[in-house]
């Protein structure tokens, strides 16, 4: 017998619709890359992104056509997020850090009609324009006056959208259909599309909002400054206009002054990113001697945060970091650390060791670590396996792509190593490719890392597996220093061998201008390991 209740389809065009209905007067603030901030609400949202709906249809967008966007997180780009998918067409956001070769790829295998864009984007297409096969229309996120010259035929956003009208009937749509996409740089091949449903994302998205998850409420006021080019800014431009929480976009301000300059000026209280951004802001208020007043939560993710960083916000600014593990893949968010009844028994030293760890899973997401025969290793804290997950809104295959290896009888291997404590807590051990082997032992990059960070003239470092002669491999640390700062490898090493065993130490500590990263914002590990390959080797 089935339950008596309604079938209604989760469609992301809802979410506006509700905001709209519910929280009008909540606001959406965002920095203008042509300058200045502009500021409205979500009733004026709901309206502009049915003019830009107007817009689509006027370009000649059918359903499932996939547009582009080539843009920072501002209120034309959260139009579009609504627009796009609402009207049946898919959104596909891409990363303007990647390679140009890796742009074409990407609008050519998504067959991209039109595209949005940033003016400052502009010369990425310009200089590849030629090569896109399906592109027709490019439409230019500005005023009209604030258009730039350009050899491609380009129209203004704002000129279409005057001109729009600001009715428009979402159409129904199957919750299973494909609503945005997203390319993951991957470090070898081709990057892949994952394809994400309306389902996929609504359900995300509620669940995103939950007290123990990310606690997105009407109250709060977010700023993420993860990008909306990348896994749909970890889905808070859904979360937020769900909660109908006030949400601040920091555009192409990316720098500690703008960051702190919105903070301070929009009373943000919930901060979302990855830590080298947050490196970023910590040093400008340390240098100018600033605290980070309203804010209560950092959400970090994408790459580990190091327990020195979990300590300054705490003891500096007084805000939680919240600890996250995800990945495109997942639409993003897995696992989340948030603030637990185990951590408020702790003194501050033992808690901030315990948010280190990425957390428990999200109810919809299940979890497991297995050994290389794939039999699922216990929850002790110390066995290492494969992460592998599964749930409504976990990817099960790429966008026009045959590589199905990373699924395995419905799982998806994420290629991270990780454990499983007994309280339930995960923690990334390392990506796969970036353990470090050493005389049969496996050593994790990430703790060295993180314990590097602790010393107080470290503002980043990594640490890469080199090839060694007698042990395979061992761990070489590269630093960048802090400015005005200095130390020998000496103070480094000795400053590790007080928290790691002594068969872990690197063999080298090298100190750098800068760190290279991939174009989220993670350390390139790939490239370091092919600059340094013969270090060890004489
Ligand atoms: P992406 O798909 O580009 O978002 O990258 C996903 C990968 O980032 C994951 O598989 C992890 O290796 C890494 N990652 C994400 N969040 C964390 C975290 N909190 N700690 C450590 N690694 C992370």
């Amino acid at each position: 017998m089935n339950g008596l209740m309604m079938q209604h389809p989760l469609q992301i065009a809802d979410i506006l619709c509700h905001a709209e209905r519910w929280h009008a007067d909540s606001e959406i603030v965002s920095r203008n890359p042509e300058g200045g901030i502009h500021r409205y609400t979500y009733r004026d949202a709901a309206r502009r992104a049915r003019q830009a709906a107007n817009v689509l249809t006027a370009l000649g967008v059918s359903p499932q056509d996939r547009v582009a966007t080539l843009a920072w997180n501002t209120h034309r780009h959260y139009e579009l997020y609504y627009a796009v998918s609402g009207s049946g067409a898919i959104l596909h956001t891409i990363n303007p850090r990647l390679f140009p070769e890796q742009i074409v790829y990407i609008l050519n295998h998504a067959e991209d009609r039109v595209l949005f864009i940033d003016a400052q984007f502009l010369p990425l297409i310009e200089a590849v324009c030629e090569q896109l096969k399906f592109l027709e229309h490019i439409v230019v996120l500005a005023p009209e006056a604030a258009m730039p010259d350009t050899p491609l035929g380009v129209q203004s956003y704002e000129a279409l959208l005057a001109d729009a009208p600001d009715t428009y009937d979402w159409p129904a749509l199957d919750e299973d259909s494909a609503a945005s996409l997203c390319y993951t740089s991957g470090t070898t091949g081709h990057p892949k599309g994952v394809l994400y449903s309306h389902r996929s994302t609504v359900l995300h998205a509620w669940a995103c909002t939950g007290r123990d998850v990310l606690n997105v409420g009407n109250d709060r006021t977010l700023l993420p400054v993860v990008p909306m080019f990348h896994v749909n800014a970890w889905g808070v431009p859904y979360s937020a206009t769900m909660a109908g929480a006030k949400l601040v976009l920091p555009g192409a301000g990316m720098d500690g002054a703008s960051l702190y300059e919105l903070i301070e000026g929009e009373q943000v209280d919930m901060l979302l990113g990855v830590p080298t951004v947050w490196l970023g802001l910590l040093q400008y208020c340390e240098k100018e001697n600033l605290k980070l007043n309203p804010v209560r939560d950092v959400v970090i993710g994408g790459s580990a945060a190091p327990l020195s960083m979990i300590r300054d916000f705490d003891e500096k600014h007084d805000a939680f970091v919240i600890h996250a593990w995800g990945m495109t893949e997942l639409s993003p968010v897995g696992t989340v650390n948030n603030n637990s009844r185990l951590m408020q028994q702790l003194p501050r030293a033992e808690r901030y060791a315990l948010q280190t760890k990425q957390g428990r899973p999200v109810f919809g997401v299940e979890m497991k670590i297995v050994d290389d025969q794939g039999q699922e290793l216990p929850h002790d804290g110390k066995a290492w396996g494969r992460l592998l997950v599964r749930g409504p809104w976990i990817a099960r295959g790429y966008y026009k792509h045959e590589d199905c290896s990373a699924w395995e009888n419905g799982w998806f291997d994420t290629g991270d190593v990780a454990t499983i404590d007994p309280h339930g807590l995960m923690q990334i051990v390392d990506r796969s490719k970036d353990v470090i082997k050493s005389g049969g032992e496996w050593i994790s990059s990430i703790d060295l890392e993180n314990c590097a960070m602790g010393h107080p003239a470290v503002a980043e470092c990594a640490v890469i597996g080199v090839p060694h002669p007698k042990w395979d491999e061992r761990p070489v640390l590269l630093v960048v220093l802090k400015e005005g700062q200095t130390a020998t490898d000496t103070d480094l090493l000795d400053y590790l061998s007080g928290h790691v065993a002594k068969w872990q130490l690197p063999d080298k500590v090298l100190f750098v201008n800068e760190l290279p990263h991939t174009p989220t914002g993670k350390l390139l590990k790939r490239a370091l390991r092919e600059a340094y390959q013969n270090l060890l080797m004489e």
